[in-house]
């Protein structure tokens, strides 16, 4: 009998702590934001960054579009290539947080949760001088920890309004469509300029890439401007 408590206390336990607060970011829309705060601005914003070989093509042609963008970074990578996040600031993106590493969130204990957001918050603004203080928690799933921990250290997350797949190899004109279908006023893009992480598909991002002047365009055929995660919390 006293077993069956502690089984169901336990459970009880790892459902708030991982469940609940993934049900009320993802579904409910608490305590997190999917759409930038003004009306005719749209966010562009990459995750899993920054990779040697995409994330500089990928600048080459936000710079020729003449579009501002935000990349949450896995902050490994970002100490591995800093010029490469050098140049995004450079050319006007934003850096912002996606995680120390690419790990699920919701199994972490608070302290390798707060790793993942304030802590690696903290390491990017002390490398780069960056204020990072808007967080995308990796496959955008967060435990109880990351919910106490984000308010106290004046962070915020943002997670999207548009997702198409694209970690998986898509015909850009695919990608395009998709995009569009899902577009609407104040919405927030994530594509990915890495095939690092877990369940990403080989040479996808060079899809990504291709697709973008013509994201850009229906974006701006829609009348909308871009904006950065900063101004959207
Ligand atoms: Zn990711």
């Amino acid at each position: 009998m006293i077993g069956w408590l502690v089984g169901l206390i336990v459970f009880c336990i790892l459902v708030a702590y991982c469940g609940v607060p993934v049900l009320w970011t993802r579904v409910f829309h608490l305590s997190s934001r999917r759409y930038t705060n003004k009306p005719g601005k749209v966010a562009l914003t990459f995750d899993d960054g920054p990779h040697p070989e995409y994330t500089p093509q990928l600048l080459d042609v936000l710079k020729s579009c003449g579009v501002r963008a935000t990349f949450f970074v896995i902050v490994d990578h970002a100490l591995k290539y800093p010029e490469i996040v050098e140049r995004m600031m450079a050319e006007g993106h934003e850096v912002q947080v996606h995680g120390e590493r690419h790990l699920f969130v919701p199994f972490l204990h608070p302290v390798l949760t707060y790793r993942q957001s304030v802590g690696a918050s903290r390491i990017l603004q002390q490398r780069f001088g960056v204020l990072a203080n808007v967080y995308r928690p990796t496959w955008g799933a967060c435990n109880l920890a990351t919910l106490f921990l984000l308010p106290r250290h004046d962070m915020h997350m943002l997670l999207w309004s548009v997702m198409v797949g694209d970690w998986r190899r898509t015909e850009p004109g695919e990608l395009v469509r998709r995009v569009t279908d899902k577009l609407s006023d104040r919405a927030v893009i994530v594509l990915h300029d890495s095939d690092w992480s877990y369940g990403a598909e080989r040479g996808a991002p060079l899809q990504v890439i291709a697709a973008i002047p013509e994201i850009v365009q229906a974006v701006r055929e829609r009348g909308c401007d871009f904006a950065l995660a900063s101004e959207c919390v």
